[in-house]
């Protein structure tokens, strides 16, 4: 069996593993790096929607040029039709940062892992990381059919905690939210993305390049069983006020899918030679957009965080990245909960969940899982078929 000896390895190539990789190199450019990725970036992921204050992330990671070479759609206007009042627009022109983007995921990775190669980044698709062992002062990752030995790991597996056993992290969920998304092409563009507030929970759309569109319902995976059916979320499509307006009657529906959505935390964020980043580090509900900006922001940090160990540091970059987690999760806690009851109107279980949190701006992040999950707050990885 091969067994290769590196530097740092990156484990999971979307956002957070790209930019951890592309620092990495930019930082430390004397280091060996070597990114794994479990898939090819083929197939259409959620997760569109990409703020105007990532172009100086996009930047700072020299992978700017290349994102607006690539023809994604501007997020000129937003449709929030939330609280109990008249939907409100907001136009990117009155935004001090501009226009953000609407993403075909796929590509928006592919781009990253390509602007990471061009940096020096060996970057090897299509293999899983299965475990991860102590060796010496770094660690032995198995993959299929090699071994790798990394004197320092970032662990960025998005939603997939698979390996948080073997680097001894405990994952808390904090409230069971799931995503139910059908991709559409036929739809002609027109830069908006609509969010709507709906007894069963809420629903998104979004306009994507090449006349694409995606449509998602969002609630409680025990209340949406009914959704993963096309004539149930069809017809709880018709019922919204503005979402479905965007469907032109030609829109053809390309594929479906189901994923988990709701805030989870692993704790401790960084311990001997690893560091987490991204959603494996705090996966926020989507109604946040702050995903993929934390992802690139978490991997720079945590690029820093691996060089300063690797330079005898390892205790303050280990408390200081942990600082700086907490930290982000913490300012998040209030700003979901208000704005959750700020649309609480509804005598129906999602919303009744949520309820609590009208009183309480300032809710822990305790109150959040038994809002969500009305049980116990359990284990992230209880959903596996989300
Ligand atoms: C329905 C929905 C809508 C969303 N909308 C938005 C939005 O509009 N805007 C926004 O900013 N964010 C949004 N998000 C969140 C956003 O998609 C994520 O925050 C972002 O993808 C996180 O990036 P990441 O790199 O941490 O993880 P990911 O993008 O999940 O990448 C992790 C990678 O790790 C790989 N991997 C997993 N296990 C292994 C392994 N063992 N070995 C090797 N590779 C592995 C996976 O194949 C994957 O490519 C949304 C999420 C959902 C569910």
């Amino acid at each position: 069996m091969l067994s290769e000896q590196t530097d740092f390895v990156v484990i999971g190539g979307g956002p957070a593993g790209a930019a951890a990789a592309l620092m990495l190199r930019r930082h430390a450019p004397g280091r060996r790096v070597v990114l794994i990725e479990a898939g090819r970036h083929d197939r259409p992921k959620p997760g569109e929607v990409l703020p105007a204050v990532a172009q100086g992330l996009l930047r700072q990671l020299g992978a700017w040029t290349l994102f607006s070479d690539t023809a994604f759609v501007e997020n000129r206007t937003l449709v929030s039709a939330w609280a109990d009042e008249p939907p409100g627009e907001k136009h990117s022109i009155f935004s001090a940062h501009g226009a953000g983007w609407h993403l075909d995921r796929a590509r928006f990775d592919r781009l990253m892992l390509r602007a990471a190669e061009v940096a020096g980044v060996e970057v090897w698709l299509g293999t899983a990381v299965r475990s991860a062992t102590r060796e010496n002062s770094g660690w032995r990752l198995k993959l299929v059919d090699a071994d790798i030995i990394a004197q320092a790991v970032i662990w960025t597996t998005g939603r997939g905690w698979g390996l948080a056993r073997h680097f001894g992290a405990k994952v808390t969920a904090h409230g069971h939210l799931a995503a139910y998304s059908r991709f559409f092409d036929g739809a002609p563009g027109d830069c908006r993305m609509v969010v709507e507030a709906r007894p069963e929970g809420w629903w998104y759309s979004a306009d994507l390049p090449g006349r694409h569109r995606v449509v998602a319902c969002l609630t409680d995976p025990d209340l949406g069983n009914g959704l993963r059916q096309a004539d149930h979320w069809y017809r709880s499509l018709a019922a919204t006020q503005f979402v479905a307006r965007l469907l032109p009657a030609g829109a053809r529906e390309i594929t479906s899918l189901v994923k988990p959505a709701g805030t989870a935390t692993i704790d401790p964020a960084a311990g001997e030679r690893w560091v987490a980043a991204g959603d494996c580090l705090f996966a926020a509900d989507p109604l946040s957009s702050r995903g993929i900006v934390h992802a690139l922001r978490s991997g720079i940090l945590a690029a820093y965080a691996v060089s300063d160990m690797l330079e005898g540091r390892e205790n303050l970059a280990r408390a200081r990245y942990s600082m700086i987690a907490a930290q982000g999760f913490s300012d998040y806690v209030p700003m979901l909960a208000a704005h959750y009851a700020a649309a609480a109107r509804w005598d129906t279980p999602f919303w009744q969940r949520r309820i609590p949190l009208k009183e309480n701006a300032t809710a822990t992040p305790r109150q959040i899982m038994h809002i969500s999950d009305g049980e116990d707050g359990s284990h992230a990885t209880r959903h596996p078929g989300l």
